[in-house]
């Protein structure tokens, strides 16, 4: 038996429900060793403000999944929410009427949306938000600054990434996303620091473009990730050539990234190179394309990657741990 804290030190890149799958799986594979918690730094490209209030999707989506209050039937929110205030808001004319907002989901921005106002920063946000549940790994925004994702479309109009995915659900063919609150960014306070003492630092099998595209463009993120001494690396979120839920595809496909599991490997690019990874986790059914990663210079390695449940998510993650030789 391990000793407690004397496990891999482990940092986690993720987005929203994907994120939070996965994240399940390292609080577990983690928890098993004895291990200290993960330190996972979430995508806060998806924030918007409506009707007044500051909107998370990424960070409410790990944060309700860690403490067991998420909606698992319908994939967003929190269980057994309701929608008396959403109706209100609709019969006012007011907010999105293609973006529901559940009452307990209003209670957490409300209270996010008071603390920004008294002045903490969305890392001091998210660590008052972290301490209702035990969640079982240090949640962090990967930056404090407002930098919503914004999709250009052909016709050069641009529409904030929630209104193109909740409401033409990426029906409309994008030229670009961009994230211009990032100019000036930094990486939140510990992201850095995690990253440089971490063991291993592993991707997400999170939207490439949209979840762990904002997070790798946050100015001195790829720098850090370049400097550390850990290894890096990324699990598919393409299983088979097909996105398993979500529009990576659509998104892989504006940026000129076919959407296959090498596609997406060689896009965050081999450390040995000028990109990123050190390995790439391959689902079985993409097993074929394990050489052609390798070609590009990233170690392959096949493995189940159904997330399933969290012991499937943690297995996943053993191997990881595995591949990066802790
Ligand atoms: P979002 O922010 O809620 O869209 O979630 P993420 O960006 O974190 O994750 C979305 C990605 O997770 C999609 O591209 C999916 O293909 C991928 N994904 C979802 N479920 C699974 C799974 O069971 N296994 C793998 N490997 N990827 C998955
Ligand atoms: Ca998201």
């Amino acid at each position: 038996m391990a000793l407690p804290g004397a496990g891999p030190r482990v940092v986690v890149l993720a987005g929203g429900v994907g994120g939070a799958k996965f994240t399940l799986g390292v609080r577990e594979a983690l928890a098993r060793r004895g291990a200290p918690e993960a330190t996972v730094v979430v995508n806060t490209g998806d924030d918007l403000w409506l009707s007044g209030v500051r909107l998370q999707p990424d960070i409410d989506s790990i944060l309700y999944a860690l403490a067991g209050q998420n909606d698992t039937q319908r994939g967003w929110g929190r269980a057994g929410d309701t929608e008396r205030v959403n109706e209100e808001l609709q019969a006012w004319g007011a907010g999105w009427p293609w973006f529901t907002l559940g009452d307990l989901d209003l209670g957490t921005h409300l209270a996010r949306t008071g603390w920004l106002r008294e002045g903490l920063t969305v890392s001091d946000v998210v660590e008052r938000l972290s301490r209702r549940w035990p969640l079982g790994v240090r949640l962090l925004p990967m930056t404090d600054a407002e930098a919503d994702t914004y999709v250009v479309l052909e016709d050069g109009s641009r529409l904030h990434f929630q209104e193109w995915w909740t409401r033409h659900r990426a029906a409309l063919t994008p030229l670009r996303f961009e994230n211009p609150g990032l100019v000036s960014a930094a990486p939140a306070p510990g992201v850095v620091e995690a990253i440089a003492s971490a063991d291993v630092v592993l991707f997400a099998p999170s939207n490439p473009v949209v979840s762990l595209g904002p997070i790798l463009a946050v100015p001195g993120m790829r720098e850090a990730l370049l400097a550390t001494a850990a290894p890096v690396i990324g699990v598919s979120g393409i299983i088979g050539g097909r996105v398993v839920r979500g529009m990576a595809d659509v998104c892989l496909t504006a940026i000129g990234v076919e959407t296959s599991a090498s596609g997406v490997a060689s896009h965050y690019g081999a450390r040995s190179g000028d990109g990123l990874l050190d390995a790439w986790l391959l689902a079985e059914e993409d097993a074929g394309l394990a050489d052609v990663v390798a070609a590009a210079g990233i170690r392959p390695e096949v493995t189940a990657l159904w997330m399933t449940d969290a012991s499937a998510s943690a297995s996943i993650v053993d191997t990881a741990l595995r591949v990066a030789g802790l």
